[in-house]
């Protein structure tokens, strides 16, 4: 190690170096400080370097230099380290807490202060949110180092009016898959040949986190523990720019803000935003990359109205949010039609742009700084311009998916109210605009093709019952939710115990007593139970835990009930007679034992890996069941007997003949099958069920064409697309995959074309689309007419002694939506309950 380390810094001790391809102009350097090359032991651009090295490199710079100190903000699920490092001069660090308090004060509404000019500006540099666009990470390790280690007076200046705040890695856990993949396939010579491994990542390749989430869409909801981490961190700093650095397609070139105009519109945005600063800043961009012949594109695609996205939620916090797309070396060096495109250069844009950001920064401070202040003032005005003064919310029979919800809120730095029995956001806030995105539904729309969602508002993701307010009560403030569920101590029962089936943790409960082999029944009508914490009146699902039929005594029926309780916070009650007050006795055949689920998911190539991540992500960390995730190209030979219950997400599924049969015949020996999306699409293509989709096929051949221009195309056939919607359906709430919901009317998240049509059987369709079924976001009247309002949303199948419950829609979208995740687990739970009646 030091022999090659001395080797290195012998080679590149001089003046020029190798890595001057990247950093020419900002000698000279101060020779204290190693440069990444003489740290790693390789030139940035020759190998992907490992988020751990990384992390040790940033270290290394806060350890040597005063102008840098390091700051662990979060965790991975992997365990990876999620890490902020902060440069600036030194004495502007030693001043850090007194700089941040005079930068907060902008942001306080409550405060006018005018030295715009005095206070350095808050810059945050965000890199590889992507695991597999990995330019961006070594870009920033060749930031850090040229801001710690140069002594160009052009670098001191701008350390003299900034604090920079280098996240090298938002997705350590996706780019460490990516990285490995990479340097595993890496040839040498190098092949550029793009049909080469190396080039061809297998799935679930390296975009998204330990369970497949896209982290660039997990700002708004908050569901990971980066994205948690960092909004944390966010709400504390507040910086006036921030970076979003991507890679797209190797068929390109590279690109930078402004965004597709009409898709940048945001209703709720100071068009000043998209318009000036993005204006302001893409000059820069525009005069750096010319000066160092990279060709690039603006304004053609690409929207931000999503505002969960790295570059669309700082803008929703007074900063300057900035996309970045650089096309893809996908490996260290590769043809395309543009020429070839090697990994050196991908950084070297990306590490530009970097600096040219600090520089734009740092020359509009005083502007951006004002644009912050009247940012968060105007949010007080505009919310005095509508009549709703803010939204009340509440729910009697879930309190954990409230809880939930307002567990979001408080993420933004949302103030919540508690009054009475519901909860109440002003909208007289400062976090206006969040309280708009949370709350408000939209139907009107400048453009129609969307680069993500349509519809975001957040309360439909948790089935919300909400209500703009005209008049405020507004009540105590909810500063935490660690004691909104106050668990009432269960008494010990030597006949009965009943949970509540409403609540959301209701199936981890159930989980958790049927791992540790508690026998569980179902109630599948509602009754009126003499409880000793008083008359309760049970809805269709209550679980019911008859303590003489168990396999162990008393005692241990009571501790894990307890346990139960304590750890899912789930209302429950202990009873010494089965005799009810009102509706079915416990003993009746209604309360019917419910068999633990040995479930599997099929995974792999071919399978849309959000999707099977969502089901995974649930189950892990919300209900700690295990699932299996059985690899497509094991298909053959798995034994299915082994599972009762198997998840087919969307995918592509190209199994033969023999291979459906095999699926059709398990589910006909009593097994559930759960499809969702595409795979319910495919079941019925495949005639797995009986069920039909809808289709508009019938087109006369007389019919004539009408021509088109051939530029409107995308535009014409993007628009035709479902880009995320939120519709309402109505629900059969006595079948058994409608247990624990009290309203026939939830919303649901569509972001496919899969119609189906309302099942033959009387019985099967447990949700179809209300009457007006729009709750927010765009769809076409023809679409509307022809599709929507005709098909279901959730059907059950009969095959054999077992069934299929078809989803058309995603229940479990971005592992955020509370509302519609309970179908789903019913699915799981109770799926060998269904009886599907000829
Ligand atoms: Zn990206």
């Amino acid at each position: 190690m030091f022999k090659k380390l001395l080797l290195v810094a012998l080679c590149f001790s001089g003046t020029l170096s190798a890595q001057d391809y990247f950093y020419k102009k900002f000698h000279p350097f101060n020779p204290d400080i190693p440069s990444p090359e003489e740290f790693l032991g390789y030139g940035i651009g020759e190998h992907h370097t490992r988020h751990d090295l990384i992390v040790s490199y940033l270290t290394k710079l806060a350890e040597v230099s005063e102008r840098a100190s390091i700051y662990q903000y979060g965790k991975t699920h992997e365990g990876r380290k999620l890490v902020i490092l902060t440069i600036t001069t030194p004495e502007n660090l030693k001043n850090l807490e007194a700089l941040k308090k005079q930068h907060l004060a902008f942001t306080d509404p409550s405060k006018s202060p005018t030295n715009f000019d005095d206070v350095p500006i808050f810059i945050n540099l965000g890199y590889n949110v992507h695991g597999n666009e990995p330019s961006s990470s070594e870009a920033a390790l060749l930031t850090a180092y040229t801001m710690v280690a140069s002594q160009n007076p052009e670098i001191n200046t701008y350390l003299k009016h900034s604090v920079i705040f280098i996240d090298p890695t938002i997705n350590p856990d996706g780019r460490d898959r990516h990285t490995q993949w990479a340097n595993t396939y890496q040839g040498s010579p190098l092949v550029a040949d793009p049909q080469d491994a190396e080039h061809n990542e297998y799935w679930p390749m390296g975009r998204t986190n330990h369970y497949w989430f896209d982290l660039n869409r997990d700002w708004l909801l908050g569901i990971n523990p980066e994205s948690r981490g960092k909004l944390n961190w966010y709400h504390e700093w507040y910086p006036n720019v921030v970076t979003d650095f991507h890679e797209m397609g190797s068929q390109s070139s590279y690109f930078f803000e402004p965004m597709k105009t009409n898709g940048s519109l945001n209703p709720i945005m100071p068009k000043e935003n998209y318009e000036d600063l993005n204006n302001l800043f893409g000059n820069y961009f525009s005069k750096a990359l010319d000066s160092i012949g990279s060709f690039y594109f603006t304004k053609e695609v690409f929207d931000g109205t999503y505002p969960g996205y790295g570059s669309s939620y700082p803008d929703l916090q007074g900063g300057l949010g900035l996309l970045f797309e650089q096309a893809s070396s996908r490996g260290h060096k590769q043809k395309t039609a543009f020429g070839e495109i090697t990994f050196p250069f991908t950084i070297r844009n990306q590490y530009i742009s970097s600096i040219t950001t600090v520089k734009a920064a740092v020359e509009n401070k005083a502007y951006l700084r004002k644009y912050q202040q009247e940012f968060f003032k105007s949010a007080l005005t505009n919310s005095g311009k509508s009549k709703v003064r803010g939204y009340s919310f509440s729910d009697d029979y879930d309190k954990n998916r409230v809880k939930a919800f307002i567990d979001k809120l408080l993420l933004h730095k949302i103030d919540v109210y508690e009054s009475e029995n519901s909860f109440v956001v002003p909208t007289k806030q400062p976090q206006y605009r969040m309280v708009q995105t949370m709350f408000e539904t939209y139907n009107k729309y400048r453009d129609s093709v969307y680069y993500d969602a349509s519809a975001w508002s957040v309360a439909n993701f948790y089935n919300m019952k909400y209500k703009a307010v005209t008049g405020l009560n507004l009540g105590k403030k909810v500063i935490s939710t660690d004691s909104f569920i106050e668990a009432k101590a269960l008494q010990k029962s030597e006949y009965a115990y009943i949970i509540d089936y409403d609540d959301y943790n209701a199936t981890a409960a159930l989980n958790f007593l049927q791992q540790n082999n508690i026998k569980v029944s179902s109630s599948f009508k509602p009754f009126t139970a003499k409880t000793r914490g008083g008359n309760i009146t049970f809805n269709y699902g209550a679980l019911v835990v008859p303590v003489s039929l168990q396999k162990k005594d008393d005692n241990e029926v009571y501790a894990l009930m307890k346990q139960a309780q304590n750890k899912f916070k789930v209302p429950a009650y202990s009873v010494e007679t089965g005799y009810s007050l009102k509706g079915i006795d416990l003993g009746s055949r209604y309360v019917s034992p419910i068999s633990k689920p040995r479930a599997a998911m099929l995974i792999g190539d071919g399978v849309r890996s959000y999707e099977a991540g969502e089901v995974w992500h649930l189950l892990d960390t919300r209900v700690h069941m295990p699932i299996t995730k059985i690899p497509m190209r094991n298909f053959n030979r798995i034994n299915f007997d082994k599972y009762n219950t198997l998840v087919m997400v969307s995918g592509r599924y190209n199994l033969s003949k023999t291979q459906q049969q095999k699926i059709k015949d398990w589910v006909g020996k009593g097994n559930t099958l759960i499809t969702i999306s595409m795979a319910s699409k495919w079941a019925i293509d495949k005639k797995l069920v009986k069920e039909e989709l809808i289709s508009n096929d019938k087109k006369d051949s007389t019919e004539t064409v009408k021509r088109k221009p051939y530029v409107d195309a995308p535009e014409n056939i993007g628009k035709e697309a479902i880009g995320g919607v939120i519709f309402k359906v109505d629900l059969d709430l006595t079948h058994p995959l409608a247990f624990g919901y009290r309203d026939t009317q939830i919303p649901v998240y569509k972001n496919n074309s899969v119609w189906i049509a309302p099942s033959k059987n009387e019985y099967s369709t447990v949700a179809q689309y209300s009457k007006n079924p729009l709750i927010d976001g765009f769809i076409t009247k023809k679409n509307s007419n022809e599709y929507l309002k005709k098909s279901a949303s959730l059907v059950v199948s009969k095959v054999g002694r077992g069934r299929v419950v078809l989803f058309a829609d995603n229940p479990n979208f971005r592992g955020s939506w509370y509302g519609t995740n309970r179908l789903f687990l019913n699915a799981l739970f109770l799926g060998d309950k269904i009886d599907v009646p000829d």
